[in-house]
């Protein structure tokens, strides 16, 4: 192959459109081009190493360099390196990992369908609901509720489930028919005096309201991250999914948790589901499924969704939904590693016991002046910067303090992201040790430092 440019960083600049950049800034700026890694550090191509305190993007759970999972990919290559789903066709790893799943599901499911993407999983979760709605005789049941500042992916409906500005911007989306209530921003959501669980009433009978006033007969499914990732690392009361629950049995809407993030071990239970006692009809699961090093993403439905859809197929005459690459052999083969690595190293009990060194080593931050709330659970903790530690006021978006708080992490050799805009992401793989734990705090803390100098200068 003719090479038009032989310097990387350049050919990457004149070639590659890049995900969730801003693009003329980049014309500019230029890629951190990743060169290699192992556990939980990785290096760019001058060499400097970096601590990965956010895995990957919250999904490289066994870190970098996991031979055992190399070494599954290179078996299953070379024992059948593809194969498909459509019209009955199967393999052995497809059918021994929804087999897995099945059986390590938080609630009873029942069916498992293989794709490519956390946004893939998502995005057919909806269409099996309006599946579901058309099955029953209840066409007019459309509508689907998400909650403000969720992230559920980037294809036209799950960036729509979305509630994230910039996700919609320029897109012309969300489409018509996705709704967003509040989410249970634990730190600034509360009234004066509200306690959790009252919060978490008040966020259930707005739900409540939300459904009335569309009318029940119009909403198909609700759905949820158990932990809210991207939109700022939001942790439930623990009332508030059983509560959420409630209200959607009174209508009978279902309920989609997207575990993208939190499955597998993130929140200290295989499923954040687990966590915050949600009780799903579908689950979404991605990312940590295997560790992020093969595109693999599992939807999971229940029973009473299977037996109607199940039925109408048999009515249309095929089930028409389905990829090229859902349900590939290699992409399942490393996903059973990975779940087999983290049953035998016990890696999801060991997410629960770091929950108190993260607890340890980040909480002290509150006392820092750029430091409004620590939050968290497990390995899934956010630290949110503000303007004004008493009022709780957020810096302005333009002066983009948290992104400022991530470069100067990233200048002293620390990966974390600002999520949210002023969330600063803890969420390392589930290898983490405590030791990388306290280095990772105390460069947080050196930058949140120079931030703090920088702006006193600035006003
Ligand atoms: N749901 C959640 C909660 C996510 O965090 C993400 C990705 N960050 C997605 C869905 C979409 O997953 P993917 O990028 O694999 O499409």
């Amino acid at each position: 192959m003719a090479r038009r440019n032989t310097n990387l960083r350049e050919m990457d600049i004149a070639s590659h459109l890049h995900a969730q950049t801003n693009l003329k800034a980049h014309e500019t700026t230029g890629p951190l081009i990743v060169a290699g890694g192992e556990g939980c550090y990785f290096y760019d191509d001058s060499g400097k190493r970096y601590l990965d305190m956010h895995a990957g993007l919250w999904s490289l759970s066994l870190g970098l360099g996991n031979e055992r999972l190399a070494e599954a990919a290179a078996r299953q290559f070379k024992t059948l390196a593809y194969a498909q789903t459509f019209g009955h066709r199967s393999s052995e790893p497809v059918i021994e990992l929804c087999d897995a799943l099945v059986n390590l599901a938080p609630v009873p499911m029942s069916k498992t369908m293989l794709q490519s993407s956390g946004s893939e999983a998502n995005d057919t979760a909806v269409k099996i609901a309006w599946y579901y709605w058309n099955s029953r005789n209840e066409p007019g049941r459309r509508k689907i509720i998400a909650r403000k500042r969720a992230y559920h992916g980037t294809t036209a409906v799950a960036a729509s489930l979305t509630d994230l500005p910039h996700m919609h911007a320029g897109f012309g989306l969300p489409l018509p028919g996705f709704l967003h209530v509040s989410c249970p921003d634990t730190y600034r959501g509360p009234n004066e005096g509200e306690s959790e669980a009252e919060f978490a009433t008040r966020l259930a009978e707005e739900l409540d309201a939300t459904i009335r006033r569309e009318g029940p007969e119009t909403i198909a499914a609700f759905i949820a991250e158990p932990v809210m990732g991207a939109g700022g690392i939001y942790t439930p009361p623990d009332t508030y999914f059983p509560k959420i629950r409630e209200v959607l049995d009174r209508y009978g809407i279902l309920l989609i948790a997207d575990e993208v993030i939190c499955g597998f071990g993130r929140t200290g239970s295989w499923w954040g589901s687990q966590s915050y006692g949600v009780q799903p009809d579908m689950i979404t699961s991605a990312k940590a499924l295997s560790s992020s090093y093969l595109p693999i993403s599992a939807l999971m439905i229940n029973q009473k969704i299977y037996e109607t859809i199940a039925d109408k197929s048999d009515s249309v005459g095929v089930f028409g939904h389905g990829y090229t690459y859902g349900g590939h052999p290699v992409c399942a083969a490393v996903a059973l590693e990975t779940i087999r690595i983290y049953q035998e190293d016990a890696l999801i009990d060991r997410a629960a016991g770091l929950d108190a060194v993260m607890r340890r080593h980040l909480e002290p931050l509150k006392d820092h002046p750029l430091v409004g709330d620590v939050r968290g659970r497990g390995l899934m903790w956010g630290v949110e910067v503000v303007a004004d530690k008493q009022t709780k006021k957020a810096f302005e978006p333009a002066q983009k303090v948290g992104a400022r708080v991530s470069n100067a992490c990233f200048q002293k050799g620390l990966n974390t992201r600002a999520v949210g805009g002023h969330v600063l992401a803890f969420t390392p793989a589930l290898i983490v040790t405590e030791e990388e734990i306290s280095t990772a705090a105390g460069l947080l803390t050196d930058a949140l430092d120079q931030v703090e100098a920088e702006l006193k200068q600035e006003n």
